[in-house]
This record gives structure tokens, sequence and C-alpha cells, in this order.
């Protein structure tokens, strides 16, 4: 596998070496590696065709990659079968598939639906619109000062009418690190089923399916040095052949008639329509980029680079680095005395540093902190030490106090 040398990786993605932008921004979408703009161009010049439909070559040339791409997924996660790995637009429309398909199989009124207080809208939205059209009841476990979730909480919150508890792995404004493994347990321990949102996880750790025991996992592909518009839901099989459809039309049918129609088996059952072929290859691309390095060198060099981050941003003058997690991966949350994000986030912008301000689709945790917003330097494969000293000075120098040009100045009149 190869060494883990930020300067180096940087030259695997255009967008960075062609210009001097500093890119701080990899928790909201990651930069690609020319590997994966390679594959979606050679896809539409040389392999394009319409998958699991014509008898010609090229669409069995398509079908295949396209089927090789979900079996890449299967191994990138160690899913059991790849039956069990759906193309979706995203995490945001994996979620939604959930909440509708498993909403409608197994949650009534007076049922409860468990999420926390630090997830991204996403995980909130569709089980609020589920919990109006069904009647359950949506529950929240709170998180502490240090941004942790409240765990006695949590267990105070599992009943048997927990029907399913929806959690991220990793806080994708904090960037603190859930509990899920015990999480998952403690919660079938009271017979619900778990979904985990990876969004914000896959790029850092390695994800085994199996061993997490997780009912869902989702994440995008475009959070992971792939293309967006393309993304994954796994589900376990027995759960998967009991859905039903959630979107109806072509590829998703066994039969149709006037009367009734008759579904595939998972996943194509939730499948409906032409899938993002280019997207699914590109993806599995990107997991092949990914995987090109040793996982622990990677984990070691990103909590380096997190370290050093934190240590750096302390030296500026009234940042306060919001909460202290047990385990924080990939980001660092802040904010600054007397300089609102939004003027923050511009006057950065003002020198090519891109860094994410405003809610980021979690007002409910910025409101539990008492924050209107907050700011958030995230960091990539390609991340540097020299990014992270160029966000540090620029801070520094944004917030040193005016020094009175005048001073240094020497055509200025002299002041008595
Ligand atoms: N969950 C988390 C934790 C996220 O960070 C994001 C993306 N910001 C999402 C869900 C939604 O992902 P997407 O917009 O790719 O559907």
């Amino acid at each position: 596998s190869r060494v883990i040398d930020s300067a180096r990786i940087r030259a695997d993605f255009p967008l960075l070496t062609d210009s001097d932008l500093c890119y701080l921004d990899s928790a909201a979408t990651t930069q690609k590696p020319q590997a994966v703009i390679d594959a979606l161009s050679r896809y539409y010049q040389q392999d394009n065709a319409n998958v699991h439909r014509a008898a010609h070559r090229l669409s069995r040339q398509a079908t295949e990659a396209f089927e090789q791409a979900r079996e890449r997924v299967q191994r990138f996660i160690n899913a059991a079968h790849s039956s069990e790995i759906i193309w979706t637009r995203g995490t945001t429309e994996g979620i939604n598939l959930v909440a509708h398909s498993f909403g409608q199989l197994a949650i009534a009124a007076g049922d409860e639906i468990l999420i926390s207080e630090l997830e991204h809208h996403a995980n909130i939205v569709p089980w609020q619109l589920l919990a109006q059209r069904s009647g359950a009841k949506l529950r929240v476990i709170p998180i502490r000062d240090d941004g942790d979730l409240d765990l006695e909480a949590f267990e105070a919150l599992l009943n048997p009418r927990t029907r399913l508890l929806a959690l991220t792995q990793v806080s994708n404004a904090l960037g603190s690190v859930n509990p899920i493994e015990t999480m998952i347990e403690q919660a079938h321990r009271v017979g619900a089923k778990v979904l985990i949102d990876g969004a914000q996880a896959v790029s850092h750790f390695p994800i085994d399916v199996q061993a997490l025991d997780c009912d869902f996992y989702l994440f995008s592909g475009h959070k992971l040095y792939g293309p967006t518009g393309i993304g994954v839901l796994y589900g376990k099989q027995a759960l998967l052949s009991v859905m039903p459809p959630w979107q109806g039309g072509g590829e998703m049918i066994e039969r149709v008639s006037f009367e009734a129609s008759s579904f595939q088996p998972p996943p194509f059952r939730f499948e409906a329509g032409t899938p993002n072929i280019a997207g699914a290859i590109g993806l599995a691309t990107a997991i092949d980029y990914l995987e090109s390095f040793d996982r622990r060198q990677r984990l070691r060099h990103e909590q380096q680079l997190l370290n050093y981050a934190e240590q750096q941003l302390k030296l500026v003058p009234g940042l306060q680095i919001l909460c202290n997690p047990g385990q924080r991966i990939g980001l660092i949350p802040f904010v600054i005395e007397g300089l609102h994000n939004f003027d923050l986030g511009a006057l950065l912008d003002q020198q090519d540093i891109a860094i994410r301000t405003g809610h980021h689709c979690a007002m409910p945790l910025h409101q539990r902190l008492g924050l209107d917003g907050s700011a958030r330097a995230s960091f990539g494969l390609y991340t540097t030490k020299q990014d992270i000293d160029r966000l540090v000075q620029s801070l520094l120098n944004l917030l040193a106090p005016e020094t009175s040009s005048d001073d240094c100045d020497s055509t200025s009149p002299q002041r008595p």
C-alpha cells in the first residue's frame, strides 16, 4: 500500500494542484482524485449503455461494471451479500428510503423512533415526517456539555416500544465519535432495529457491518473521494427481503399488469429507474483509491493532523473549540469571540481559504449549544500541515489588534 504523504497525495487531486486553494471543507464534500475523474470519463467514452436491459454487448459491459461496483462496496463494508447493497443518490435518499419502506413495514401509532441531538437534518426530518404519517413518537438522546451522547439517558429512553434507533457514527458538526457498537447491542436487546448514518465515518474508519451488526448503514460517495449523486444503503438481507418498495418504475418489477405488479427481490426492488451507472463505477474507483493506503497509517496520520490543528488553533485569541468529546475525527468546530461565523467565512474566502460556517444542517445541536452557528475546518487525505498553518496565520492576522499603520509609515506625519 502507498505511504501517506499529504504533499504527494495532493498531486492526485487536480483541483488542488491547479490552484492556490486551501481547502478545509472535506466534511461537506471531498475533492476527487484523477483516478475517479478518469473512471467517469472512461465510462462515458467507452462503456456507456443502460444496464440490466438490452441483449447487446455494450449493455452487458455496463451491467457488468455496475454490478462489479456493487461487489466492491460489499467488500468495502464487509456485507455478507452484494444484494444487501442498494444504490441511492446519497445518505439523504437512503434514510428516506428506510423511513418510507421500513416505516411502512414496522412502524405504527404509539411506536417510538429514537434519534440523537447530534443528528444532521437528513437523520431528523425523514423521521419527523414518518412520525407525522404513522402516529409514532420521535424521541431524542441528549448530549452532555462535552458533546458526547448522554448514555444513561439513552438507556433510560430504550423501551419495548422503540422500533428504531437512527444514529450517526460521527457528528458532522462536532466530529465526535459515538460508541455505536455498544449502542447497537443495547437497542437490539429491546427489539429495536438500528440505522447508522455513516456519512462522516466511512472516509476515516474501516467499516464492518457484520461485526457492527447494524440493520442499516448509509453513506454518500461524494464524502469518500467519489462522485456526487451516488450513495449506498446497506440493509440486512432478512429485512430488505420483507420491506415493500418505495418508488415504482422500471428495473424494480418482475411483472406488471394494470391490476397489479410484482416486484424484484432486493436490491433491484429498491432501485426504480435508470441508476447512476457512472456514479457507481466512480465510487468503486474512489474506494480502490482510498484503500490503496494502509488503513492504520491513514488513521494515525489523520489523528496527528487533527491534534496539530487543535494545538495551533488554540493559539488564536478568542477562538473557542466547541465541546471536548472523548474521541474526535476529521474536523474541528470553533467559534471566535466577537466575530460572526458568516463574516469569518467571507473573510477567509477572500484569502482563498475554504471552511464551512453556519449551522451545518444541525440546527437543533446548535440550539443546544446556545449558538446560531459555528465554523468548521475539516480534513481529507490531502490536507497538509501547511493548510492548517495558513488558516491559523490568517486568523491571527484577522484578529490582530488594529496596529496603527502610522507607526511604521515613514511618510506619514510624525506625532508628537
Ligand atoms: N449525515 C451526515 C452526518 C452528513 O454529514 C451528511 C452530509 N453533510 C448527510 C447525512 C447527508 O448527506 P448527503 O447530503 O450526501 O445526502
